[in-house]
């Protein structure tokens, strides 16, 4: 029987194994191989808990990288509702993000885990390094060494890992000679030059413009958080990306009222001055807020003030580091693998998930693609199975 040995046991890979219990005509021999003591632990994490598995609206516009039209095929010929049911999890679209129906992450790696039930699983066994000779490979772990006819790696990203640095693989890969995009943390907290540490917790609606210069790079609707440390929240980290690959000193104008014009602010405003100072801030604004623009921006005309409450500039120091990231950019060149994720210069080697050299936007994007991955590369080496 011909052995497959899968590297990582997150998203990616047990969405392959999944796709392979469920679409094999015979038994597979499947090893899995994972550093960790438990599978699935970043997935566990995800969606604070709640798991985001995808979007109703995956397009290749909501991905970066090197993405190209096998990537495309990939995501498209994915159904996550279809695939998630077949594994036993029911799911619902809360408005675009498709979540468990038990708006709990543990019901996802339950109802995938059910199917590492025949296979081999290794946990606590990190991959070191791997060889190809006379038709097989030989993987070398801190547990032992492995063989296998076909090799998989799903070995995902650091971000988020709070163990430390874990891209062994990253690094191993390089040095085989593969071409690897430079990482950088995307989906990320951003740290700005002045930080007011008062507002940490304030959460506000608004509208979010990052800018190089008078350039505007990417605006984003959405939800802002204030941190001790600078900004954060949805919509800021959907801007993080650009940030970490910017060698420029870049700035985010933050619009408070993006359902006003600057006119119709003034008139507000305007409107609002018989009120006591006090009342005139803390009924237009959240309250830590409120008291921040009181205490400093009292002084300013309405018209000066409608202009900074719509573009209230923070200048970006940095974004927080690969711990507080969601993903990395960067990974396994594209380039360097067939449209069935296999190595061009390995053959039987496949790179899925997030190894690779694309990364999504927030809303569910990550893990479609990682579970996608699984799902395409499963059907490929089953179909090569049947030949
Ligand atoms: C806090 C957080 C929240 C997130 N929330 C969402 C969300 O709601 N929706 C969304 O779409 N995306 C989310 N993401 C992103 C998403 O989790 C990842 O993109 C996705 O898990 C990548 O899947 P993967 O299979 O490539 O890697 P992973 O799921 O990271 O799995 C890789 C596995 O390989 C193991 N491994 C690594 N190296 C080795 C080695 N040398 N030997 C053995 N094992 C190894 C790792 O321990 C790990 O278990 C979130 C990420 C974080 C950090």
């Amino acid at each position: 029987m011909k052995r497959i040995v899968i590297v990582g046991a997150g998203a990616s890979s047990l969405a392959l194994v999944a796709t392979l219990q469920l679409e094999a005509k015979t038994e597979l021999d499947i090893v899995v191989l994972e550093q960790n003591t438990k599978v699935g632990r970043k997935l566990l994490a995800t969606g604070n808990g709640r798991a985001n598995l995808s979007h109703r609206a995956i397009s290749l516009a909501h991905y970066h990288g090197g993405i190209d039209q096998k990537i495309e095929n990939i995501l498209l010929n994915f159904d996550a509702v279809a695939f998630f049911k077949r594994c036993g999890l029911e799911t619902k679209y809360q408005q675009d993000l498709l979540y468990p129906r038990s708006e709990q992450a543990t019901s996802v790696v339950a109802c995938l885990s059910s199917f590492l039930d025949h296979v081999h699983v290794y946990l606590d066994t990190q991959v070191l390094d791997y060889t190809y000779q006379n038709g097989y490979y030989t993987i070398k772990t801190t547990l032992q060494d492995f063989k296998a006819d076909w090799l998989v790696l799903a070995t995902g990203s650091q971000a988020g890992e709070l163990s430390g640095t874990q891209n062994t693989m990253y690094r191993l890969l390089k040095e085989k000679g593969y071409t690897m995009v430079p990482l950088s943390t995307s989906l990320v907290p951003l740290e700005t030059q002045k930080t007011y540490p008062q507002l940490k917790g304030v959460r506000i609606k608004g509208t979010f413009t990052l800018y190089d210069g008078k350039r505007t790079m990417r605006q984003e609707k959405g939800e802002l958080l204030f941190t001790e440390y600078g900004l954060s929240g949805i919509a800021i980290m959907q801007l993080s990306r650009a940030v970490s690959l910017s060698p420029k000193e870049l700035a985010i104008e933050i619009d408070l009222f993006d359902d006003f014009s600057e006119t119709e602010l003034i008139t507000l405003l305007h409107q609002r001055r018989t009120l006591s100072p006090d009342v005139f801030f803390k009924g237009l604004l959240p309250m830590k807020l409120a008291v921040l623009f009181e205490k400093q921006y009292a002084h300013l005309s309405n018209e000066a003030l409608a202009h900074l409450l719509k573009h209230w500039r923070w200048s970006i120091k940095g974004t927080r580091s690969f711990k507080q990231a969601q993903v990395m950019a960067g990974g396994l060149s594209l380039k360097e693998v067939n449209a069935d994720l296999e190595s061009i210069k390995e053959k039987g080697l496949y790179v899925i998930g997030e190894l690779l050299d694309i990364d999504g936007d927030c809303g569910g994007y990550n893990l479609h693609f990682a579970f996608a991955c699984g799902y395409h590369v499963g059907k490929a080496i089953l179909q090569k199975e049947l030949l």
